[in-house]
């Protein structure tokens, strides 16, 4: 490409747009310096031109890993409608096209090269013939085991960055939390690598959260007043997605179960339905959705609870996309969570899984507005409430608990930040065990600093700390306790704390004993 060409220039000559989305511009700036990135933004913020722009304007050609055949050859023929040189190479290609493709890439006839993290390694000797100008990770999460989708063939690509040290590396996602977004950095070898995080707020979904009692009632009411809209239901099991699905059918919603059961002819049917507003309620298991482009889904019901948040983020996005007002409702149930616990028991990432799936049960029994704990979740401080969630709209009783949370966010500085939340709230109380002598914890200033609240409530507390965004727990290494920029105001500029009051729900809902 002529470097007198802008990337305005390419932005309106190739793709048709004269303006960039949120965070597309410095992104591509830091790629086109030379710079590796990491580009968090939400399904739909615009990550493929992040990636697909630089690799149009610079010379050489771009490798953009992708885990999903489907998306890749997707990507491709739409970059072909703008003009764009690109091919993909999977193993699921016949034999010869692989050759041609091939060919292409080894004679820099190719702008984008796509390729599955498998089949990678396959073309070792090819990239090291050819002009790389950047290597894009596309749903880079998968690269780390604190993410919630781990792909084992992810984990090679680290090799990339000491095999081409001088090309820069972009790694994309929609869903990571603080600690995988750090992890996936280490794991690509560019620890440095500047982050961009886009706004995660979807002002327009109102978040609400239900006990899960006599759930199917509870659906047929929300239902009464939405009858032609469109909507989904997220079920943990195929048998329950059925019996949901006629249950609605029996009261009068036309509703198709989804499942991975189904034949792909079914599931391809159904979802075209949906898609073309024939069948408005679909229910699910989390198998549906991805890929899908609707616009108008107005209501996403979680009938059981997710296993995480970054499940439940991906979820309730379906919702709304078109801006107008859209419902997430989730229902919690205690029995979700033992159910839950299960799946994730005895699995390679089990510590990891049940730590997330706590901090699920923790956004569910929130007492402060949901979308700051959702967004503090992926790193994005809120210091405003919603006003668009049930808490919000319902808020419980509070009282000053600016007191209590600097104590905490005190004991947290002085334990260094290493501590758990149990041994936090031990030092806080001032507890006379062996762990705590063999630190020498009794020496540190605050310890003791709260005696007057028991260790459930103090817990309870620490728990809304962590819902309103002043804490974050590290899930690895023990989900150690840190604090965030909200926790440094308390601390040192008089910003204020609301503590819910705790009612007797709240204490019944406890399940972690004290140690
Ligand atoms: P993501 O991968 O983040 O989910 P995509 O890259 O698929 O999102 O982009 C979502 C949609 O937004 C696509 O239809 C894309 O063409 C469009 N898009 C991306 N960038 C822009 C822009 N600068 N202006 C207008 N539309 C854009
Ligand atoms: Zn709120």
């Amino acid at each position: 490409m002529l470097q007198t060409t802008s990337i305005k220039d390419v932005l309106k000559n190739y793709f048709g747009y004269d303006s960039f989305r949120p965070n597309q511009e410095a992104v591509i700036s830091n790629l086109l310096s030379g710079k590796d990135s990491l580009a968090i933004m939400p399904t739909g913020g615009g990550k493929s031109l992040c990636f697909q722009l630089p690799a149009i304007y610079l010379e050489g050609t771009a490798i953009v890993i992708s885990p999903l055949i489907a998306l890749m050859k997707d990507q491709v023929d739409a970059l072909h409608t703008n003009g764009v040189s690109a091919a993909f190479f999977n193993s699921s290609q016949p034999e010869h096209e692989q050759q041609k493709v091939l060919k292409d890439l080894e004679n820099g006839e190719l702008d984008l090269f796509y390729v599955a993290p498998e089949s990678l390694f396959l073309l070792e000797n090819v990239l090291g013939t050819i002009k790389i100008n950047l290597f894009a990770i596309d749903e880079a999460h998968c690269i780390s085991s604190w993410g919630h989708d781990f792909r084992p063939a992810y984990t090679r690509l680290g090799t990339l960055k000491k095999q081409f040290p001088d090309v820069p590396v972009i790694a994309l996602t929609a869903t990571a939390d603080k600690a995988t977004q750090t992890d996936i950095l280490n794991q690509l070898s560019i620890p440095k690598a500047k982050r961009f995080i886009s706004s995660f707020d979807r002002a327009n979904l109102y978040l609400d959260v239900r006990a899960g009692q006599n759930r199917i009632k509870q659906i047929l009411g929300f239902l009464k007043n939405r009858a032609s809209e469109s909507g989904i239901v997220y079920c943990l099991s195929r048998k329950s997605t059925e019996k949901l699905a006629d249950k609605l059918n029996a009261s009068g919603f036309e509703a198709k179960a989804y499942h991975a059961g189904l034949s792909s002819e079914e599931r391809n049917n159904i979802q075209d339905d949906f898609v073309n507003d024939r069948v408005p309620v679909i229910v699910a298991t989390i198998a549906f959705g991805m890929g899908i482009d609707k616009s108008n889904v107005r209501w996403v019901i979680h009938y059981n609870m997710p296993k995480n948040i970054e499940g439940y983020y991906q979820e309730i996005g379906r919702g709304g996309r078109d801006g107008l007002a859209a419902h997430a409702l989730l229902f919690y149930s205690y029995a979700d969570v033992i159910q839950l616990r299960k799946f994730a028991e005895g699995t390679a990432t089990q510590e990891v899984q049940l730590a997330k799936l706590e901090r699920m049960q923790q956004f569910s029994e929130a007492l402060s507005c949901r979308r700051k704990a959702l967004l503090n979740y992926f790193g994005e401080y809120i210091y405003e409430d919603c006003a668009n969630c049930d808490i919000c709209k319902s808020p419980p009783q509070y009282f000053d608990g600016t007191l209590l949370a600097q104590k905490v966010c005190s004991v947290i500085t002085r334990l260094k930040e290493q501590e758990s939340i149990g041994m936090v709230i031990d030092v806080l109380r001032g507890a006379k065990n062996a762990t705590v002598f063999n630190k020498g914890y009794q020496n540190i200033k605050t310890y003791g600093a709260i005696t007057d609240v028991s260790w459930i409530d103090l817990q309870q507390y620490v728990i809304q700390l962590l819902n309103q965004g002043v804490l974050e727990i590290w899930f690895h290494e023990n989900g150690r306790l840190l604090l965030t920029p909200m926790a440094k105001r308390i601390l040192f500029e008089g910003h204020k704390v609301q503590l819910a009051h705790l009612g007797e729900k709240q204490k019944q809902e406890v399940t972690a004993a004290p140690t």
